[in-house]
């Protein structure tokens, strides 16, 4: 019979291996191609995936509710939008009836949609040229909250401006500052934003908000 202890790690294996599966393509070399998962989350964070990766510990089967739906038959094809002579690229998970449409995982019923999925709805109806959209959250108890969004010019303008941050610090090798959120306790290279030295030495308020020399 298997022990707990194998029967969790099979589990983790199957989790980590379909979330290699589901995981958007990104070709770390071609600054010219900026993928809009990239710029909703932190710029550092996206910038570390490119250049000096850590592979991120998947929690459970929730957290590829997104991917997957994106991969079946009617998932939406990934489009891309020019902004001078970076493209950038962004998939809905579905088209339906011509509005956006995104599923996400949630621990709890959400009184407000996440700001991350927010700015990535609203980019991608205006990659896709639609005026509405809904970010359906589901729970792991099948609860379903729904929050409906009509498209705002300002808040694209801003993943435009990321877009062009992104693209010019990964061309000139420099590590984006950082931007602390609650993501920061879930992200797998906290210890190189936060906590740099294991030992005893007292960190310097600079140093613990990545503002010091770079190692
Ligand atoms: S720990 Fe926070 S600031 Fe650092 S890369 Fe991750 S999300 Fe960004």
């Amino acid at each position: 019979m298997m022990g707990d202890r194998d029967f969790r790690s099979v589990i983790q294996n199957t989790v980590r291996s379909i979330g290699k599966e589901l995981e958007i393509e990104i070709d770390s070399e071609n600054t010219q191609k900026i993928h809009l998962q990239e710029v909703v989350q932190c710029l550092r964070r996206s910038y570390y995936d490119r250049l000096e990766p850590e592979e991120i510990e998947r929690k459970g089967f929730n957290d590829l509710l997104s991917g997957l739906l994106r991969k079946l038959q009617y998932g939406s094809e990934p489009k891309e939008f020019a902004i001078d002579e970076i493209q950038l690229k962004g998939q809905a998970d579905m088209i339906v009836d011509d509005s956006i449409l995104l599923f996400r995982a949630a621990t709890s019923e959400l009184e407000s949609p996440n700001a991350n999925d927010v700015l990535y709805l609203n980019a991608c109806m205006w990659i896709y040229d639609k005026d509405d959209g809904i970010i359906v959250y589901i729970t792991g108890d099948r609860q379903e909250t729904t929050f409906s969004l009509t498209r705002n010019k300002k808040m694209f303008e801003e993943i435009i401006r990321r877009v062009r941050v992104l693209h010019d610090l990964l061309k000139e090798k420099k590590v984006p500052i950082l931007e602390p959120s609650v993501d920061c306790s879930e992200c797998q290279y906290y210890e190189r934003c936060f906590m740099k030295k294991k030992n005893t030495k007292q960190l310097s308020l600079a140093e613990m908000l990545g503002m010091g020399k770079e190692d």
